[in-house]
């Protein structure tokens, strides 16, 4: 009988496992961790949650509904892919091969090493402008990162923000400010954020203290561009080349949710996974 491997247990993965495993089709989600959800304290824009909902807590959800239809979930991490008589997700220490293989990978959402970083995600520091922007209206916000990335999220965040700095942490930027755009950039690097229940500072390298309301991290998206090219589907920089299906520029293999690009949201995560889903199912139909 013809299966699907998933990598990935986030709003993705467990999505698209939904819909394949409910249309007969036997279905292995492979995940290391929560993934983004992880890191979310409180969900606010999706669907369904009035009194919110704690990502981790959305994750377990998924998880148990997943399990409750079938779904085989296993917990470990993915190495690499190889072909073999199909395409092979491999593990450390076990071969899972699919003839419909879905990446649901995430973005790897890069965090450089910055004292007080990580004991303020969540009181401060963020990983999502479109997310969080609205926690700081009016208010003084950050953004670390270099590239195109760090640009978009600063652009978003001066919709509402008070002021926005982009530090590039000592590297030359990697893009244009719009004409008139009010966004500073600092080449400085931040050594150390200061804030005990909240971030209040960041501390420079030459010893600058600037008071600060926000940080947001936008170094980089890599997602599963790594685990494409190793099966020779086509990248584009750090991104998978993907259709309006989700299909990568190989027959059976999809890449879904953050990992595609695009909204980093729970809401296009979903969508991707169903859509994705239901074209595999057309798929393993007719070959
Ligand atoms: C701090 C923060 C706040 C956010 N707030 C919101 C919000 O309020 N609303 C909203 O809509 N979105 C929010 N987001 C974004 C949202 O969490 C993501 O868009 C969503 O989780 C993406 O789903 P995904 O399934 O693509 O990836 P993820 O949820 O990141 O899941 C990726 C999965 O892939 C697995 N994986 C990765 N690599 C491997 C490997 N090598 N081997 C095995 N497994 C692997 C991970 O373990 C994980 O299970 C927030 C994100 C962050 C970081």
């Amino acid at each position: 009988m013809k299966n699907a491997v998933i990598i990935g247990a986030g709003p993705a993965g467990i999505t698209a496992a939904i819909y394949l495993i409910r249309a007969g089709i036997p279905t292995t989600v492979i995940y290391k961790d929560m993934g983004a959800l992880g890191k979310t304290q409180a969900i606010d824009n999706y669907y369904g949650f009035p009194e919110t909902i704690s990502g981790p807590e959305l994750f377990e959800r998924g998880l148990a509904q997943a399990r409750r239809l079938g779904v085989e979930i296993i917990q470990d991490e993915v190495v690499g892919i190889s072909w073999e008589d199909k395409m092979t997700v491999l593990t450390k220490t076990a071969r899972y091969p699919g003839d419909v293989i879905l990446f649901a990978t995430g973005a790897a959402r890069i965090a450089p090493k910055i004292e007080g970083l990580k004991t303020l995600e969540g009181r401060g520091v963020s990983y999502c402008a479109v997310c969080d922007a609205f926690f700081y209206k009016n208010r003084d916000v950050a953004v670390i990162g270099n590239g195109e990335y760090a640009l978009h999220e600063a652009e978003v965040l001066s919709n509402t923000s008070k002021t926005v700095t982009i530090y590039t942490l000592g590297k030359a930027p990697a893009f244009e400010l719009p004409p008139r755009s009010e966004i500073v950039i600092d080449t400085r690097k931040i050594i150390r954020l200061h804030g005990e229940e909240a971030l209040e500072s960041l501390e420079l390298d030459d010893g600058t203290i600037v008071p600060m309301d926000g940080l947001f991290v936008a170094v980089g998206v890599a997602g599963s561009a790594d685990f494409a090219k190793k099966v020779g589907a086509e990248v584009d920089g750090a991104r998978i080349q993907i259709d309006e299906n989700c299909r990568t520029t190989l027959d059976g293999l999809y890449a879904i949710g953050d990992c595609s690009g695009g909204l980093l949201q729970i809401a296009k995560a979903v969508h991707d996974g169903a859509k994705a889903a239901v074209h595999a199912i057309k798929y393993l139909q007719n070959t």
